[in-house]
């Protein structure tokens, strides 16, 4: 473990070049427009740089789109004395890197012996303002110890910035002038244009560098350098400016001009801003654990990296499930945007909350389409989003273990669940948030379209009588081409049930706009009893005996596997036995028919959650399985009153800061953020909002070293606070 940590921050005390990838995910800063990697601001060997604004999808192939990494406004090349400061070369004396989780700012100091025994401080602090989204500041402090020399900053942008090796970018034009460059690109399928400018100056307490520029073809860069003499410190300053065709018509002339006002901002008034910001978002969103370091430094960096993932001023956008800190997955979004982290936003961030649900209505049209086109009506929502709502799941990917094969993915055929778990987060928000306006003229449209999807997706079957969904994936994904999943039969249900009200409310509440929105959508009244037919007759399974519910048909007669004898493991049970080989066992890579219990409180008894909670815990892969299954096990841990709450909270805790399924590499793991800090309010806390008269109650059960727990919520924009104490 190279990290520690104490109350507000995340500290890395040594290099390693073996773990940088790692790091570089962990110390991503972001505000909720850009994310950008913690990577050196010098280049090493094997790093994987990137800053991915949101929204920004390019083509591929494979994965259809993708974020394009932007090019990098963190570059600089620095020469002590003409010697490249390099990590790699020469002796570190001297390291620590530490983010601070309070500020969102990322700061390294480094103390470095040069090859020719030159030694110098250097210390960097960089920060992606919240206080206004398209400035980002960068500070470097160089001091020389036993030389004087020449210090010299480089500075580029480098607009070829690739992922991974693809390209994305078409230069479209740049330029130098004083202490500023610029750089005007687009991407190459989209047409996103986005204009990069920096302004940068070095100077000591006395004196002013030089500034040069190079206008290098697509690179265009700034050189500041001057002599400087032991015991003087040269400061560089070096902000950055970034609009896209996203938000303007005219990105580049909006980005020159910001550029050039950049002159006259100061490091103090710009930062001081970007932190008041910051402190205003603590101030709501912060939970806070006594009695427990690990708890609270951990729960506090996952609360951060929903913070600067969460967009705020755009509702055409949505959460990859790697957030903007890497990779994995292409930025697409997944069920975990709407049932794992979007809570934490309902809760304590209702206006994040609902662009990202905006962004689902948004993209209604591309959700009937793909309806449509798989005979259905109403909407479908694509099980991986990106920019347009188009399905976006790869069909084929190489197979990690034998890439001269590859390996069909049926979960964008499949995996259905999603549109109904859209429309339960629509209701979840609307029940703490009290945004009717949000229900009426957005909400309502999508819950009842989904509602229509399932009607016709359901299978009416004679001779037993029901309706069935057959041919899916469930949430635990270890088993494809099920029929009659539990949790997504029941989730239909209920979404079927709820368009039902919606449509009830808005014809009391809101006649007017259902009036407008019944005959937009060509809503027939006589639907509404196709629906109570299938809410009636849809196949619920439930054992009254042994109170257990079958996953999905089947299950119970698949092999069966003690998971504690294959202990010690380092892989996943799917990577043990193969794919088809788990699919014939009971082994699940994550909670299905305990999500569901997660999601309903209200709808089981104690027995009933306990029974199932102990047949489903044996046999779930929780080390490494999903990583959306810890926080999820401690929610319903709580409920049962098991002791084992603690150790799957710590595992949902550490996903990232100590990479415990070796992928943070990819980026931070979203859900399981969003999971954490769920497990702390929904578990240990046990808040419970009624359904029927939106009155909350808590059942803390805290883990015993806790001598106290406190957080806030909003409460149709009011502002609760709970403070528990052992
Ligand atoms: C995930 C799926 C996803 C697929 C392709 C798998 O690892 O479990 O949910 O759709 O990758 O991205
Ligand atoms: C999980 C899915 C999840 C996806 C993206 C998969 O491994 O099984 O539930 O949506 O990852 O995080």
């Amino acid at each position: 473990m190279s990290v520690k940590f104490d109350d507000w921050s995340i500290t890395e005390d040594k290099y390693f070049q073996e773990k940088i990838n790692h790091s570089e995910t962990i110390f991503t800063i972001g505000n909720g427009y850009l994310g950008t990697r913690g990577t050196f601001e010098e280049y090493v060997p094997s790093e994987i740089r990137s800053t991915f604004l949101h929204g920004i999808f390019d083509d591929v192939p494979v994965f259809f789109t993708e974020l394009a990494n932007a090019p990098d406004w963190t570059e600089l090349e620095i020469f002590l004395d003409r010697e490249r400061f390099s990590i790699t070369d020469g002796r570190i004396l001297s390291y620590e890197r530490r983010l601070d989780l309070k500020t969102a700012t990322l700061r390294r100091n480094i103390r470095w012996e040069s090859p020719k025994g030159l030694i110098s401080t250097l210390v960097f602090e960089r920060f992606a303002s919240l206080d206004n989204t398209h400035l980002c500041g960068m500070r470097v402090k160089i001091s020389p110890e036993n030389y004087e020399g020449m210090i010299e900053v480089r500075s580029g942008l480098n607009g070829s910035a690739d992922n991974l090796g693809f390209k994305h970018w078409d230069w479209i034009n740049q330029g130098t002038t004083n202490h500023t460059a610029w750089l005007d690109t687009r991407t190459h399928n989209t047409n996103i244009e986005l204009a990069i400018g920096v302004h940068q100056t070095m100077q000591t307490e006395t004196r002013k560098a030089r500034t040069t520029q190079w206008d290098v073809h697509n690179h265009p860069s700034l050189v500041t350098k001057m002599i400087v003499k032991p015991g003087e410190i040269a400061v560089t300053l070096k902000w950055v400016s970034l609009f896209s065709s996203r938000e303007i018509k005219k990105p580049l002339s909006l980005c020159r001009r910001t550029v050039k006002g950049l002159a006259n901002l100061d490091w103090d008034t710009a930062y001081k801003a970007h932190c008041s910001a910051w402190q205003k978002e603590w101030d709501r969103c912060d939970i806070i654990i006594e009695g427990d370091p690990e708890a609270q430094s951990t729960v506090r960096f996952n609360i951060f990296q929903l913070l600067i993932a969460g967009p705020r001023l755009d509702e055409h956008v949505n959460i990859g499930a790697k957030t903007l800190s890497g990779y994995g997955y292409r930025g697409h979004s997944f069920w975990d945007t709407e049932i794992f982290m979007l809570p934490f936003f309902s809760f304590t961030r209702p206006d994040i909350a609902r662009n990202l649900l905006s962004y689902r209505w948004h993209n209604l049209p591309n959700a009937r389409r793909k309806a449509f086109q798989n005979g259905f009506q109403g909407a479908q929502f694509p099980w991986e989003s990106a920019d347009t709502g188009e399905e976006v799941t790869p069909t084929w990917v190489p197979d990690q273990k034998d890439h001269t094969k590859l390996i069909r993915i049926w979960t964008g055929d499949i995996e259905i669940h999603i549109s109904a778990d859209i429309a339960f987060a629509i209701w979840q928000y609307w029940k703490i948030s009290n945004d009717s306006n949000f229900l009426a003229l957005r909400g309502a449209e999508v819950v009842i379209e989904t509602a229509r999807f399932w009607a016709t997706r359901v299978e009416w079957k004679n001779n037993l009588n029901r309706y069935e969904i057959n041919d899916i994936i469930g949430p635990d994904e270890y088993h494809d081409h099920v029929n009659n999943n539990f949790y997504t039969n029941a989730i239909a249900r209920w979404n079927l049930q709820n368009a039902i009200k919606i449509i009830e409310w808005m014809d009391e509440n809101h006649p007017q706009t259902w009036k407008r929105l019944s005959k937009s959508i060509k809503f027939n009244d006589k639907e509404i009893n196709n629906w109570q037919q299938i809410i009636d007759s849809i196949f619920i399974p439930f054992d009254e005996k042994t109170r257990l519910i079958e996953q999905f048909e089947g299950y119970f007669s698949r092999m069966d596997v003690d998971l504690l004898a294959l202990e010690p493991r380092t892989e996943s049970i799917q990577s043990i036995f193969g794919i088809e080989g788990t699919n014939a066992t009971q082994v699940i890579k994550q909670p299905d028919v305990l999500m569901h219990m997660f999601m309903f409180p209200e709808l089981y008894d104690l027995e009933t959650v306990r029974a199932n909670y102990v047949y489903y815990t044996a046999r779930t892969d929780l080390t490494y399985g999903s990583s959306l299954g810890p926080s999820i096990q401690t929610i319903l841990a709580c409920r049962v009153g098991d002791p084992a709450a603690y150790e799957h909270f710590m595992r949902a805790a550490r996903a990232d800061l100590f990479d415990v399924r070796s992928n943070a590499s990819d980026g931070i793991h979203g859900a399981s953020a969003g999971g954490l800090w769920q497990a702390v309010v929904f578990g240990f806390a046990g808040l419970h909002i009624s359904e029927g008269n939106g009155k909350w109650q808590i059942n803390p059960v805290l883990p015993s070293s806790w001598t106290r727990l406190a957080f806030k919520i909003v409460q149709n924009d009011r502002i609760v606070e709970f403070d528990i104490h052992k």
